[in-house]
């Protein structure tokens, strides 16, 4: 039987990949304009920087990741998200010595064991930023009006920005425990895994897609009424901000995030239109992220942009990705001293960065139009002897039918003329 993508994977071919290309181009303008600078990491990372990064209560560490040993008996994953490999190249780079903050970005493929489905794969592709170094709440309302600018320009409308407050560790413990006192007389009805998060992280059963569970915690306490001081005043600047900046955004008190790390603020760019998988863009602060992965004592927020969704998600509101790109001219030939000196001339065309095509087939001239017609090409050439001697050629428009007569010296002028 024949090999097939692991599941869960996607191939991008060229029919596609003009899209990536668009959406890649304008993210990294994006980033260029807010003062975000291009973090590349490796695909892979030791196990122990995610097991302390991404939290031990997270469905990432406890069943999505790609962990394997190597042959030298290290344990490695491949990255499940971008954050804590961004985090230990800034500790190890030594950059938290720097005049702060750290602002950058990243476009990378992230692995998780998931159930594949529309919007959810094995290996899908990221975007993302992190400011490390700003405790201000500036620095966060400087990343949401990225994304929401990025989303704008991409031609999405139909997106909500929803914010809230996960508290900071003082604040949070005491919303635990009012949480757990709410659930537990309801912990029978609970689903499996929920009544497994109620000791380890009963916050996310406020996230949980089940029906049943929606329910229960429907009056369930709220963050937002349990934080201390610092975290309320920080949570009231970021919405001044936003307000200042002319950001829409809702206060949705149920946003706990899928990751432990956490603290204040927290925010989803969700939709209704890709039905589950409606998290397009989601991220927060994480103020004691840097020193759990053994860096100094710093705050960090940041956001993780999932691009397969965004992609589907432009198609749904008939966004504009450009087009991909086609070969300028095909140059076609008819006999092989034709064939000679049309490879002559079409590598001097590509080098005078022309797109420019022949036929590697050994097709005959209606093979070769017809394949000039299949690439769409948008002018052709045809090479005979009379071409060679005289260098006059026949320069044909593919779409108009047009044909002019010119010297081979004026090609490059009147193809960029068009
Ligand atoms: P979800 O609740 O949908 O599982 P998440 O909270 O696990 O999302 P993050 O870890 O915050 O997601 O990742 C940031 C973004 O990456 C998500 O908002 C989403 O757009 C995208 N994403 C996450 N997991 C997948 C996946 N398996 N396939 C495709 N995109 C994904
Ligand atoms: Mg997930």
């Amino acid at each position: 039987m024949a090999i097939k993508a692991p599941k869960g994977t996607k191939d991008m071919l060229p029919e596609d990949s003009y899209k990536w290309h668009y959406i890649e181009k304008a993210f990294s303008d994006i980033c260029d304009e807010y003062g975000f600078g291009e973090l590349r990491t490796p695909i892979f990372e030791d196990t122990s920087l995610f097991n302390r990064g991404v939290g031990e209560t997270t469905d990432i560490v406890q069943k999505e990741m790609y962990t394997f040993e190597d042959l030298g008996h290290r344990s490695i994953t491949l990255k499940p998200e971008g954050t804590s490999p961004a985090v230990r190249a800034f500790i190890e780079s030594k950059h938290f010595a720097d005049m702060q903050p750290s602002k950058y970005y990243y476009n990378t493929p992230c692995f998780r064991y998931e159930k594949p489905q529309a919007g959810r794969l094995r290996q899908f592709h990221q975007f993302g930023v992190e400011n490390f170094g700003a405790s201000s709440m500036l620095a966060d309302a400087e990343i949401i009006a990225l994304a929401d600018d990025f989303l704008k320009r991409m031609g999405i409308d139909e997106i909500e920005l929803h914010i809230n407050s996960v508290g900071c560790r003082e604040c949070r413990t005491k919303y635990r425990k009012a949480l757990q006192d709410f659930l537990r007389p309801h912990y029978d009805e609970l689903c499996t895994t929920c009544q497994s998060r109620f000791e380890a992280n009963p916050m996310r059963i406020l996230d949980c897609k089940s029906k049943a569970d929606q329910e229960i915690v429907k009056d369930a306490p709220l963050m937002v009424d349990y934080l201390c001081d610092d975290c309320r005043k920080a949570f009231e600047d970021l919405q001044e901000n936003l307000t200042a900046m002319g950001i829409d955004f809702k206060v949705d008190p149920k946003i706990v995030r899928g990751l432990d790390y956490y603290t204040k603020t927290a925010f989803e760019f969700v939709t209704t239109k890709i039905g589950a998988q409606g998290t397009v863009c989601g991220g927060g602060r994480y103020d004691h992220l840097i020193e759990e992965v053994g860096g100094p004592s710093m705050p960090g927020v940041g956001f993780g942009l999932g691009k397969e969704r965004l992609l589907m998600l432009m198609e749904m509101c008939g966004a504009d990705f450009g087009q991909a790109v086609k070969p300028e001219i095909l140059i076609a030939y008819i006999g092989e001293p034709a064939k000679l000196y049309a490879l002559g001339l079409v590598q001097e065309l590509r080098k005078n960065h022309v797109r420019a095509a022949i036929d590697t087939q050994g097709r005959n001239l209606k093979g070769q139009m017809k394949y000039s017609n299949k690439i769409g090409a948008t002018y052709s050439i045809v090479i005979g002897d009379d071409e060679i001697e005289s260098n006059e050629l026949t320069l044909k428009n593919m779409e108009s039918g047009e044909q002019h007569r010119i010297h081979r010296d004026e090609i490059m002028d009147v193809i960029r003329r068009g």
